[in-house]
């Protein structure tokens, strides 16, 4: 058993020898809806809110009475947000705040049975600069301190809708965790990511690598086959970041742990700021482990695949 630990993260490694990644016991992902009635098929865009951004083969367009049409990508807000641009005033004295920011749901593909894992580079391509464009139509605006970006794939890994989707979050705060990772950095003697991307390139736990990017599964992996994609050279947030590269790797990790785990459900995660001293990352995490009493109790995560097996699996597959 070996704790590990990066920046105010902790995990513990428990490897349960001869643990084989067929050993993971998922239900997959494949609880299908019917496209007739869902409502991010093309031919039912009146079954949502109008889209704010519809990404169409002649540019950006945003939805009237008279929903846009051909699309490759449509963004709009969600029917039940977690957070609105105007909420109702809070009614019990525990609700200190207003939950005030937006929530949008981007759907990235027409085609209902489209699998992340099975996009092509034109689509990955398309995914990540979606992402950027989102980013930075949020980010800019004034009262929005954070915007989160993530993917619930499988119903759970958190996705109500089986039809491929991610959702944004736009918050009128920094998030605590990383607050906390904010006060790590600023206290290090140099970026904390920049010294892992120089380590982690010749260590056993690096899985892929292009010209921008290292993919790798992170000494403090919280769950079984957790992977980072972290850019090699130091940026914040999406605004500076090649979209080519980033959907490479991002292509990569979704058709290697699909391989490996049979078609796992997922989250992933993207950790940004607009604050310069900041080094975004990636974070792709199986949904194949329970989050239990002691990882509720301490925040602390024990994990049964140490990330040098997780990689080597991960790189032969
Ligand atoms: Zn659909
Ligand atoms: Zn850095």
């Amino acid at each position: 058993m070996r704790r590990h630990y990066f920046l105010d993260e902790y995990c513990i490694i428990a490897a349960e020898r001869g643990k084989r990644p067929t050993d993971f016991k998922h239900g997959g992902t494949l609880d299908r809806s019917d496209p007739k009635t869902c409502p991010f098929c093309p031919g039912n865009e009146e079954l949502t809110p109008q889209a704010v951004a519809v990404y169409t083969e002649d540019g950006i367009h945003a939805d009237g009475e008279e929903r846009v049409k051909n699309w490759w990508a449509r963004s709009f807000l969600n029917l039940y947000p977690a957070m609105t641009p105007s909420p109702k005033p809070p009614t019990k004295e525990w609700v200190a705040d207003f939950a005030r920011g937006f929530h949008e749901v981007i759907v990235e593909s027409p085609d209902h049975e489209s699998d992340p894992s099975k996009f092509g580079p034109l689509d990955l391509e398309r995914l990540v600069s979606v992402y950027k464009d989102r980013y930075i139509h949020y980010i800019s605006q004034e009262g929005v301190e954070y915007v989160s970006i993530f993917k619930n794939w499988g119903r759970v890994a958190g996705a109500s809708l089986s039809h491929t989707h991610t959702q944004l979050v736009a918050l009128p705060l920094v998030p605590p965790v990383l607050i906390r990772e904010m006060e790590a950095i600023t206290s290090a003697p140099r970026c904390p990511y920049c010294s892992l991307v120089e380590r982690e390139a010749t260590s056993d736990r690096l899985i892929f690598e292009n010209e921008g990017f290292v993919l790798i599964a992170p000494f403090c992996s919280m769950v079984p086959y957790e992977t980072w994609i972290i850019p090699k050279k130091h940026a914040s947030d999406l605004e500076g970041l090649d979209s080519g590269d980033l959907a490479q790797v991002l292509g990569e990790v979704l058709r290697r742990l699909d391989r490996l785990l049979s078609g796992p459900p997922y989250n992933y995660t993207i950790r940004q700021l607009p604050d310069r001293r900041y080094h975004l990352n990636i974070r792709i995490q199986p949904a194949i482990s329970t989050m239990a009493g002691f990882e509720k109790n301490t925040g602390i995560f024990i994990n049964t695949v140490p990330p040098e097996r997780a990689a080597s699996e991960l790189r032969e597959v």
